[in-house]
């Protein structure tokens, strides 16, 4: 057996009421083994609260922050009811090609000792030996892009599916996959078990299981950051010395894993090369990358290899990445929401947490949002010398093939455009399709060929920079701005 893991056991010391044990949660016994074997004690708060319902096979709606244990909620009616040789009888959809991997991981571990026919299903990557796999499987994890794929080409069926759970949904509405969401929701049974797990509730999960869920019970726990183990600070300083400030800090805080984020690609880039050339070993991880590039990042960084990941919101959301003692936003999000997940990854598992704000000028009306949040203390810390270094000029990233122009029109349109391009936060890969003639999600009338970029450019999970390169001319913002000569 592993070392015992201790996730949100804090009420273990705190109360007298003994901690349910997941035996008594009414789990199927390979579960319990595994469970065992994976070295958890007692079930996590959310765990314990929607179990029960989740295996008596009512619908639920469960909401806890990242790194709560919500994949073995799901899991643990699916490993009691999936039944061998009896084709496709859950499916799971994630928002992001890592979430599925992470979660497949999970739940093959989870079934390890009665081990059923899991796969994951996401774009990027060839579509052949995924269509092999769904003539077998049983539990499929899945993009919502990818799975809409397969159900087009009737590859995969759903006939027999009995449950469908929705995981990190806030996210996979945040990412402009509603209608895709609802789509395969379409292709289910009416009878069959919906389960939707979120971080966080907003209007539009509400509205989705309203639509779609029969009688839910919700459930949600604490958030499972420990605030007193959770010292935020920001530093304010003008805009030129944020690189210097952050590279005198990375190599002075004493730390273990560091996240620094980004809100751009380009951001997230930039600053991993100006990093290394200042002998900070760091790795970048944003959408813009291939599956494979960005799986070998994840490797290294949970190997330790490297202790430093600068990446992008969506990138890095809902992926369980332990001991991650700093955050640092280099970047302030634009949604205080985004703040909130950002500084989720530290203070967790009754370890030290430290979150680290630059800010400057150009982020007081975003950070100004984030002050306003209910009990957000963050502490104004006075800037410590540090020695000032040139940024390296970086060369232009080969993205896309930029609009050729005519004329010598260069500057701000320009810089602005490609800005916008490279928003890993706003626009997940493939989103552009969907902006296009509307907000995000509302493009397309139903008919998918319209979505153009090839096939993989409509899963819309964070990856894929070759949409740009196939997305047609005409529609390109920067082509609209362009003066006409
Ligand atoms: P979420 O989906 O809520 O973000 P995960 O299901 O990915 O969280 O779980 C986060 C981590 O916690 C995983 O590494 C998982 O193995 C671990 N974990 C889950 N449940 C428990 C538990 N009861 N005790 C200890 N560790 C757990
Ligand atoms: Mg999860």
């Amino acid at each position: 057996m592993k070392h015992s893991k201790t996730i949100n056991n804090e009420q273990d010391e705190n109360s007298d009421k003994p901690s349910i044990t997941f035996r008594e949660l009414g789990l199927p016994h390979p579960l319990l083994k595994a469970i065992e074997h994976e070295g958890f004690e007692h079930p996590t708060e959310i765990q314990e609260k929607s179990i029960p319902f989740v295996i008596q096979g009512r619908d639920v709606i469960a909401q806890a922050s990242t790194g709560s244990g919500k994949t073995l909620a799901f899991s643990s009616v699916i490993l009691k009811e999936t039944q061998k040789d009896f084709g496709l009888q859950a499916l799971i959809l994630t928002p992001t090609r890592e979430l599925a991997e992470q979660v497949s991981q999970s739940v093959k571990k989870f079934s390890q000792f009665n081990p059923l026919k899991i796969f994951s299903v996401y774009g990027g990557v060839s579509i052949r030996p995924q269509i092999e796999n769904l003539e077998r499987a049983e539990i499929i994890i899945g993009t919502p892009g990818r799975i809409l794929d397969h159900i087009a080409r009737h590859t995969m069926d759903l006939s027999q599916l009995k449950i469908l759970v929705l995981d990190e949904a806030d996210r996979m509405l945040d990412m402009g996959f509603r209608q895709d969401v609802e789509k395969i929701i379409n292709h289910c049974p009416k009878k069959r078990q919906t389960l939707l797990f979120s971080a966080t509730m907003s209007e539009e999960v509400i509205r989705l299981s309203q639509r779609y869920m029969n009688n839910p019970v919700e459930v949600s726990a604490e958030p499972y950051v420990d605030p007193k183990k959770l010292t935020q600070a920001y530093y304010d300083i003008n805009s030129k010395f944020k690189f210097s400030l952050l590279t005198h800090l990375l190599k002075n805080e004493k730390s273990r894993l560091v996240m620094v984020f980004c809100n751009t690609r380009r951001n997230v880039d930039r600053l991993a090369r100006n990093l290394e050339s200042q002998g900070v070993n760091a790795l970048a991880l944003h959408g813009g990358f291939s599956q494979d590039k960005r799986s070998r990042v994840m490797e290294q960084f949970h190997s330790n290899e490297t202790n430093v990941l600068i990446c992008t919101d969506i990138a890095a959301r809902g992926l369980d990445i332990q001991g991650v003692t700093h955050v640092y936003n280099y970047d302030i999000p634009h949604e205080s929401k985004e703040y909130i997940h950002r500084i989720g990854r530290t203070a967790r598992a009754k370890e030290e947490g430290k979150v680290i704000n630059i800010i400057s000028n150009m982020d007081y009306e975003d950070f100004q949002n984030i002050l306003n949040i209910e009990d957000m203390y963050i502490k104004n810390e006075p800037v410590p010398p540090f020695t000032e270094i040139q940024l390296v000029q970086t060369e232009r990233r080969p993205f896309a093939r930029r609009p050729i122009r005519r004329g010598g029109f260069r500057g701000m349109n320009e810089r602005r455009s490609r800005e916008r391009r490279t928003r890993d936060d706003r626009r997940p890969s493939g989103g552009r399709d969907r902006r296009i003639g509307g907000r995000a999600g509302e493009f397309r009338g139903g008919d998918r060929k319209r979505s153009f970029g090839g096939r993989d450019s409509r899963d819309r999970d964070s990856g894929g920079s070759r949409d740009w390169r196939n997305r047609p001319r005409e529609r390109s913002n920067f082509r609209k701005r362009r003066p006409r000569f």
